[in-house]
């Protein structure tokens, strides 16, 4: 969080940007008898035109992108706070570049890079392009955060307790990953199999995986196996006509040729990159 505003009491507004549901149902507890945030002097209030702050959720959606900005406009210009709550919301998260989802033409639409681009931050830069006062913003990662912890974003807003974190980066490329037992084509299989849960769903990535695996035998039959996976790959890229598809191969294939080197050198540990 940023410029931290002094408030007593806080009046919030909920906007959903096209989330699963998931974190709303989270922000909706809090804000039930339950939790009681009322004795903290957060109240839920029927109009932006009226609110503070305004609790987030959802990866912003091209659908949602317009509302979401007239909504932020008609907040009172001071303090404006922004409360991104849950993963979607703070990157994108699972749907960081999905095609429904908005992102800045600058922000690209494909790719792994770290830190991701997307949610709501790619609404608040157009914004303060556009001349607007915005924030400060608070970030309270999760899939969904539980009620404690965005109770706990919104106390630090109003100045009940302090910050204990420190903004630190994390990169998977600085973690090493130790390849599993067993035979060769298994841990082959495994590592890929890990890697794949972090693009696709469980049905997804059991097919997705099938298919790379039948490349790679057709490639093995070959004299230079590295050309030919790479041709069938790229083939195969350009006849699913799902640029996702493609990317999740082309990921595949050069995680194959990382983690199978790496074995083949009797190396135990790989890096993500
Ligand atoms: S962060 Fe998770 S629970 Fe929240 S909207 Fe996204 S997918 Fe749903």
């Amino acid at each position: 969080m940023s410029g931290k505003p002094k408030l007593r009491s806080i009046w919030v507004f909920h906007l959903n940007t096209g989330s699963c549901n998931g974190c709303d149902i989270e922000i909706i507890d809090v804000l039930t008898p339950f939790y009681d945030v009322e004795r903290f002097g957060i109240k839920l209030v029927g109009s932006p035109r009226h609110a503070h702050a305004l609790l987030v959720s959802g990866p912003l959606t091209r659908q949602a992108y317009y509302g979401a900005k007239e909504t932020i406009k008609a907040m009172p210009p001071e303090p404006r706070v922004i409360v991104a709550i849950g993963t979607c919301t703070c990157s994108g998260g699972i749907f960081y570049n999905g095609y429904p989802v908005y992102r800045r033409p600058e922000s690209g639409r494909e790719g792994s890079e770290y830190p991701r681009r997307g949610g709501i931050a790619e609404l608040i830069a157009d914004l303060r392009d556009e001349g607007e006062k915005v924030g400060p913003v608070i970030y309270i990662p999760g899939c969904p955060p539980r009620p404690e912890e965005i109770i706990y974003g919104i106390a630090q807003l109003v100045g009940l307790v302090e910050k204990k974190l420190s903004y630190q980066e994390y990169s998977d490329e600085l973690v090493p990953f130790k390849l599993p037992e067993g035979p060769l084509e298994e841990r082959i299989r495994l590592t890929l199999m890990e890697r794949l849960r972090h693009l696709v769903g469980y049905l997804d990535r059991e097919k997705i995986l099938e298919d790379f695996m039948g490349l790679v035998k057709e490639a093995e039959k070959s004299e230079n196996p590295r050309e030919e996976l790479a041709r069938l790959v790229k083939d195969y890229a350009a006849k699913c006509g799902d640029v996702r598809l493609g990317f999740c191969m082309m990921l595949l294939e050069r995680e194959y040729w990382r983690v199978k080197d790496a074995l083949d050198a009797g190396k135990e540990f790989v890096y993500w990159v």
